[in-house]
């Protein structure tokens, strides 16, 4: 009978405990300590149970064992403590609610939430390609204006620091031809147009050599904004601005590009390949054909290469008239 009585006493404060460890802490119930000691049990039992209920569990003549000897309420710090301990050691502990509910306690420092840091530049991610599998551009939804307008007054690099123009890609957009460049130099940078300057005049007898003029065909770079100093566009800055030049040749489709130097080369195709090895043969982007050849800028330095960028003409002339590239 003694036993019944204690355990049902301890059931009863596991009850009030695991309702409010499980979120009712407005629960206005006194929690009496729990005392098995003869002099305080019926004191503390009559706060809960009536007296008449009482006498039918707990006899009067009834002695119960000193188990345990209740010490007074101090701090609020000492019932917690009193309270955990006998959580940890009743069954509800092992609940699965509360072993989570603890892992939350108020004691715990909770990490502060971490901010996401959010991507500063376009990263354009071109997917490695695996065997013969060559992925093509798809079909393009949006118009040139349309990603002018996402461009827009571009800082998504570190080079719109020292540009005083963008330079967009210019000339005919219904164009077979396109050329690409590195990056716009001082007269570009000033002018907001590629390939203007010695460099510019040397490309538009390039396209003449091949029957076209500088109207007929679409002339861009692979970075807008001009280096400081014109050095080479990092890796990082040319992938950023990438993707500009991808969505306009999605929309164009042009046949052919002629890939100007070995940046740009190495940039578009995303290749360590140098122009010389690559230079006078065709290269796939997206599946369109990609003629590299030397830069004019290159050619100005370097006037005997001009017979070799011939070569690689003739070849996209051909490759133009016929739709195939000349063998
Ligand atoms: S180079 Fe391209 S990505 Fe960088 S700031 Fe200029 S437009 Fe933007």
């Amino acid at each position: 009978m003694k036993s019944e009585i204690s355990t049902l006493l301890a059931d009863i404060k596991e009850q009030i405990l695991y309702l409010q460890e499980l979120g009712a802490e407005n629960f206005s119930v006194e929690l009496p300590e729990i005392s098995f000691s003869a002099n305080s049990k019926a004191q503390s039992l009559k706060t809960e149970v009536s007296p008449e209920r009482l006498e039918r569990f707990v006899p009067t003549e009834f002695d119960l064992p000193k188990l345990e000897t209740a010490k007074p309420k101090a701090a609020g710090a000492e019932n917690a403590s009193t309270r955990q301990s006998l959580l940890e050691a009743t069954k509800l502990s092992r609940l699965p609610s509360l072993p989570k509910r603890n892992s939350f306690s108020t004691n715990q420092k909770t990490e502060p939430a971490r901010e996401i840091e959010m991507p500063k530049t376009i990263i354009d991610e071109t997917p490695p390609l695996f065997g013969d599998f060559k992925p093509t551009l798809g079909e393009s939804n949006e118009t040139i204006e349309e990603i002018r307008l996402d461009i827009g007054n571009c800082v998504r690099c570190p080079l719109h620091e020292g540009r005083t123009k963008i330079v967009h890609t210019t000339g005919n957009f219904n164009a077979d031809l396109l050329f690409v460049g590195e990056a716009p130099g001082a007269n570009e940078d000033a002018e907001g147009v590629p390939f203007v300057g010695r460099a510019g005049e040397l490309l538009n007898k390039i396209i003449q050599s091949i029957g076209l003029r500088r109207e007929d065909v679409l002339v861009g770079n692979v970075n807008r904004c001009r280096p400081p100093g014109n050095r080479t566009p990092t890796l990082p800055e040319a992938h950023t601005c990438r993707p500009f030049l991808k969505r306009e040749i999605a929309v164009v489709k042009p046949k052919v590009i002629v890939v100007l130097g070995n940046t740009a080369t190495q940039n578009l195709l995303d290749t360590k390949v140098g122009i010389t090895k690559l230079r006078g043969e065709f290269q796939d982007y997206f599946g369109i054909s990609v003629m590299p050849t030397f830069h004019p800028a290159y050619l100005l330095r370097d006037p005997s290469k001009k017979r070799e960028v011939w070569e690689d003409m003739k070849k996209v002339r051909d490759f133009l008239n016929n739709g195939t590239p000349s063998t």
